[in-house]
């Protein structure tokens, strides 16, 4: 107890796991803690005595399950291992915490999302409080950035890209990154109060891993960057006390050199995340076609980061070109990298210590497949240029693990079985004779059986009680003198004999040694891929891109994309587009594509009205998302298509629902129009859909058109702009820039068809009133709905009525229209009835609707 007294004395926070024997014990509070969340039982040590205390535990076997609930829960789980083997340790075993498991750390892949990386995010400002920095560490893959953070939006842009599991603040800042970071997921922010002075980062950073990075660091990194990238490391290696951590360099990470889409875009684009939280109906789920993990995560993180510079984004597409002009090397290397698995993640386990057999086979499989995926891609012309001239798929590596493992290693190292027998020579022989001994023991039995005449004679092997002979109580007689009794159970007798004792040893004896070989060739394959393991991930890097521009291709294949010409041009010129997601879940042939052009030297400020339902915010998405999959480096879904680099995306589609955060519709509305006015600059894309639609309707068109101006005037960026105000409409003749289009429905007897046709000039007409048939809004209502809307049309105001509830409004003084200054009493009285009537349709009345429908108008009278 005094060693596991110190153990969770040196990680308090942390629930404790201390090994005993084949089981993870806990006590005290964490025992308490455990059994309630992980539903296991609750028992004591001592019970009955003073010292009595609780106590709970879980297989260790089992143990990776138990800890991945305790993270999810909110917990840290620190591993304290028997650091030697009990029978060979005199007195108390040692035991040490190896590992501490947070949120953010997380190695093990059962619990990290093979297609996403895996963040731990550090940030802290530099002494003098000047410029901030952000280190992004994904352990799983040793990969660690660090760059400068110029404000607070973008530091919020960046978590909400990154969407880290764990956040470490340190140093002086704001205290809102809690609240900004807890927006998308759940996430454990910390903060890190340990002081790091400047002069110590560089040796924080050697100190944690084994090749020192820092100076490297120093001559491309500023200051704050290298002290978020030494808080990152410092929490990590505490973390992970017992090996060095699995990071090689600390890559610059610039955050300008991205076009900037923030969370809420990033959310109303449904890039990575639909509004479920799933990826289903994202646009990562419509052009992911990659077959590696490590793909995966490289095409998620180019879609939430797409490039601003026109060289590299053309190089990318330069790639994808050749797998589309290729399909045959398409094919084959597809083919080939399906088997390759997850070459980055199995390397740092390897780093770890953390490997099993199962994860050197897989490894073994991936390399193996490796030099099929090079060959793919070598059979394209000029391949070396695009492709880069060597890879090194490391054969020697492949060769070995190939030779020592066999074909389907087990997930535990502990029972052996997974070196090939003819791999060493004393595995052979050790295990020969075990084979051998098991031979014995049947020879043996029969013997046994023959010269006592005892037919139920049994020669059998249990692990606690090892090999005995028993023999049924109906055969007790006839065994002879020389076997001495072991046990007795209620079938009959066991027994042991020195020839059996004799066979069991040397039986035993082989077992063991050839695990114990086993477990030394093993590690030493562990060892061999942790050295070789930066050689391993360039190469993954390397097949992870491939993997991405064939996937890439083979979408553009399917989906009949084009390549898209970038350029620094002020224009964005889509012929023939689509969105890319609708496209797909309407009925083949049903999307109807359309032309678009915002150009900051013509029509720059699009104002786009239309019916519900037409096609409006679906037009204005698929703009944004087909600039995003451009400057990602991906083809297109249109039939060409120019886009004139934009830095930034902004949008505010649809009322995103944020009543848990206590905060009104038209606020959350107001607030993101906000942050779009003020982070918009002239290169942005601005995307606005039914802005002012949360306030009265003066309000609303008042705001909407102070909003459009000031895109138009002082932004001067391109934009489009939903609205169902037609006044707005009205603004097309402010200035050049403005233009107005609509996209176009057709009323056939009554109802609308909807062609989602864009059509320039404004919408004739809301439709409304059909829209709102189409839903299923009864008959009298939308009679009464048409006589409103007419009278509004003539230029009155909103009608009278017992119900009339604008009336008080007019009362307290508000601008809305009075609409009896005008008319005279007794005309008025019978206006509503008679144009409520002249507007009904009487072929669609139900009988019950006619009825409701006279009540209705006599209750106007
Ligand atoms: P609005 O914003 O005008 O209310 P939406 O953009 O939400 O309309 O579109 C409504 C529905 O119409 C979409 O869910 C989609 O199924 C369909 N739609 C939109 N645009 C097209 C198109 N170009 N071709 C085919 N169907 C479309």
């Amino acid at each position: 107890m005094r060693q596991y007294e110190e153990a969770k004395a040196a990680h308090p926070d942390a629930i404790l796991f201390f090994r005993m024997g084949d089981f993870y014990e806990m006590f005290h509070e964490d025992a308490v803690i455990a059994a309630r969340l992980l539903d296991i039982t609750l028992t004591s040590r001592n019970r009955g005595n003073p010292d009595e205390e609780p106590m709970a535990g879980v297989p260790h076997h089992a143990a990776a399950g138990y800890i991945a609930r305790l993270l999810t829960f909110g917990h840290k789980v620190a591993i304290c291992e028997q650091m030697a083997d009990p029978s060979t340790v005199k007195g108390i075993v040692p035991r040490q915490v190896v590992r501490v498991i947070t949120p953010g750390l997380v190695t093990d892949a059962e619990q990290l999302d093979a297609r996403a990386n895996h963040y731990l995010v550090a940030v802290d400002a530099a002494e003098d409080n000047t410029e901030r920095g952000i280190a992004l560490l994904d352990l799983s893959t040793g990969e660690l950035s660090a760059g400068m953070i110029p404000d607070l939006a973008s530091l919020l842009g960046e978590l909400a890209r990154c969407d880290p599991r764990e956040v470490l603040v340190g140093g002086g800042l704001p205290a809102d990154v809690k609240k900004g970071a807890g927006l998308a997921a759940p996430r454990a922010v910390l903060r890190d109060d340990e002081p790091l002075d400047d002069g110590d980062v560089a040796a924080t950073i050697d100190g944690a891993v084994a090749e020192p990075i820092a100076a490297e660091a120093a001559v491309t990194l500023p200051l704050s960057a290298r002290r978020a990238a030494a808080r990152a490391l410092r929490f990590a290696h505490k973390c992970t006390p017992g090996s060095p951590l699995p990071v090689r360099r600390i890559a610059p990470y610039d955050p300008t050199g991205a076009m900037r889409i923030d969370e809420t875009a990033q959310v109303h684009l449904e890039l990575v995340r639909g509004a479920d939280g799933s990826r289903k109906g994202t646009l990562l789920e419509t052009v992911d076609a990659t077959v590696t993990p490590a793909g995966a995560r490289l095409l998620r993180r180019r879609l939430l980061a797409p490039l601003l510079d026109v060289a590299s984004i053309r190089r990318r597409l330069d790639e994808v070109q050749a797998f589309v002009e290729n399909p045959r090397a398409r094919a084959e290397l597809r083919e080939a990298l399906a088997k390759v698995g997850d070459l980055e993640r199995l390397s740092v386990r390897a780093v770890l210590r953390e490997a099993t057999p199962k994860d050197l086979g897989a490894l073994r499989d991936g390399l193996l497949a490796a030099p099929a995926a090079v060959a793919a891609t070598r059979s394209i012309v000029d391949a070396g240029e695009l492709f880069g001239a060597e890879v090194d798929t490391l054969p020697e590596l492949a060769a070995k693990l190939a030779a020592a493992l066999v074909d389907r290693p087990p997930a535990l190292a502990r029972e052996g079985g997974f070196v090939r027998e003819e791999y060493d020579a004393e595995l052979g022989t050790q295990r020969r004779l075990a084979r051998g001994g098991a031979e014995e023991m049947t020879k043996l039995e029969a013997e046994l059986r023959e010269k006592t005449g005892a037919g139920s004679l049994r020669i059998r092997f249990t692990r606690v009680f090892g090999w005995y002979i028993e023999v049924t109580k109906t055969h007790l007689g006839k065994v002879p003198p020389d076997f001495r009794r072991k046990q007795t159970v209620a079938g009959g007798e066991r027994f042991t004999s020195d020839r059996l004792d004799e066979l069991a040893d040397g039986l035993e004896n082989a077992e063991s040694r050839a695990l114990a070989r086993e477990t030394d060739i093993f590690e030493g394959l562990v060892r061999l891929v942790a050295e070789s393991a930066e050689r391993i991930r360039k190469l993954a890097r390397t097949l992870a891109s491939w993997d991405v521009a064939a996937a890439l291709a083979d979408v553009a294949h399917r989906q009949d994309y084009v390549r898209p010409e970038v350029d620094m041009g002020e224009a964005l010129v889509i012929e023939g587009g689509r969105h890319p997601v609708v496209e797909r879940l309407a009925a083949a042939g049903r999307f109807v594509p359309n032309d678009t052009t915002l150009d900051l030297g013509g029509e720059r400020l699009w104002l786009l009205t239309g019916p519900n339902m037409a096609g409006k915010s679906t037009l204005m998405r698929q703009v944004a998302l087909i600039t995003i999959l451009a400057q990602a480096g991906s083809f297109v879904p249109a039939q060409g298509a120019r886009i004139g680099v934009v830095d930034r995306v902004l949008s505010r589609v649809g009322a995103s629902d944020n009543v848990a955060r206590g905060e009104s519709t038209f606020m959350v509305e107001m607030r993101e129009t906000a942050t779009i006015l003020r982070d918009a600059t002239r290169r942005s894309l601005v995307i606005l859909d039914e802005i002012g639609r949360g306030t009265s309707t003066y309000d609303g068109l008042a705001i909407a058109w102070a909003v459009a101006e000031h895109l138009h005037d002082a932004v001067g960026c391109r934009a489009m702009f939903a609205t169902h105000y037609h006044e707005l409409t009205e603004l097309a003749q402010h200035g050049p820039g403005v233009a107005n289009w609509s996209v176009s429905a057709r009323e056939h007897a009554g109802d609308v068809v909807f062609l989602h046709k864009l059509v320039k000039g404004p919408a004739s007409r809301s439709y409304g009133v059909a829209v709102a048939r189409l839903a299923g809004v009864p008959e009298p209502v939308l009679a009464r709905a048409k006589a409103i809307l007419a009278t509004l049309e003539a230029g009155a105001a909103l009608p009278s009525g017992k119900h009339a509830t604008m009336r008080g409004r007019t009362k307290q003084g508000s601008v809305q229209l009075d609409l009896f200054a005008k008319a005279k009493p007794d005309v008025d009285a019978a206006a509503p009835v008679l144009e409520t009537l002249r507007a009904v349709e009487v072929e669609r009345l139900t009988p019950l609707d006619a009825l409701t429908f006279v009540a209705r108008l006599k209750s106007l009278l």
